[in-house]
């Protein structure tokens, strides 16, 4: 159960991942949750950087989708902002969603990365489906009831021992948690 968990890279922030990184590892599409990876819980508005980085993902040749639990009418605002369409159907986590989600990119699971910062919704689906996982630190501690349950168990199984399955921790200068690992580990 734990290896399904543990993601191939993880990173701070979404933009702390270099897109030419994933074309590196055969990466053609990119999934991206929404909530605490791309923005704030209820949130709108993507920061400028966020816009930035969709930019960088574009320019290097990469296609990418939203996959949310949010409601819809937010999810098409926020599609705007980034260009870039997202997919809706059956709640997270659910292995449908992401193979119609690839259908969109129209990439196989291994040229697939998916983004994100829970390992259940997230992280576990994508490895079944064998795509390429990155798990980010939520943005905000702000989260809806059913994430704050799903951190309690990510909590109960250690987060940070699947981080250290996933790589190497290293403390960054600020006191927080900097999480790099060898994007060409492979966990299995
Ligand atoms: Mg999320």
């Amino acid at each position: 159960m734990i290896r399904w968990l543990v993601p191939r890279r993880a990173v701070r922030r979404l933009v702390d991942l270099d897109p030419a990184e994933l074309v590196g590892q055969g990466i053609r599409g990119v999934i991206l949750d929404v909530d605490n990876t791309l923005l704030g819980p209820g949130e709108t508005d993507p920061s400028p950087e966020v816009v930035a980085w969709m930019e960088a993902l574009r320019r290097a040749g990469l296609r990418a989708v939203l996959v949310s639990n949010a409601l819809p009418s937010r999810i098409r605002g926020i599609c705007e902002q980034l260009g870039c369409p997202a997919v809706g159907g059956l709640p997270k986590p659910n292995p449908w969603r992401l193979r119609r989600a690839m259908a969109v990119l129209r990439t196989g699971p291994r040229e697939t990365a998916a983004i994100g910062d829970q390992l259940f919704t997230d992280v576990l689906p994508a490895n079944l489906l064998g795509l390429y996982t990155v798990l980010v630190e939520p943005l905000e501690p702000r989260e809806f009831l059913t994430t704050r349950i799903l951190r309690w168990v990510e909590r109960l199984i250690g987060r940070g021992r699947i981080l250290q399955e996933a790589g190497e921790q290293e403390s960054a200068p600020e006191g927080r948690t900097r999480i790099q690992t060898d994007p060409g580990r492979r966990w299995r």
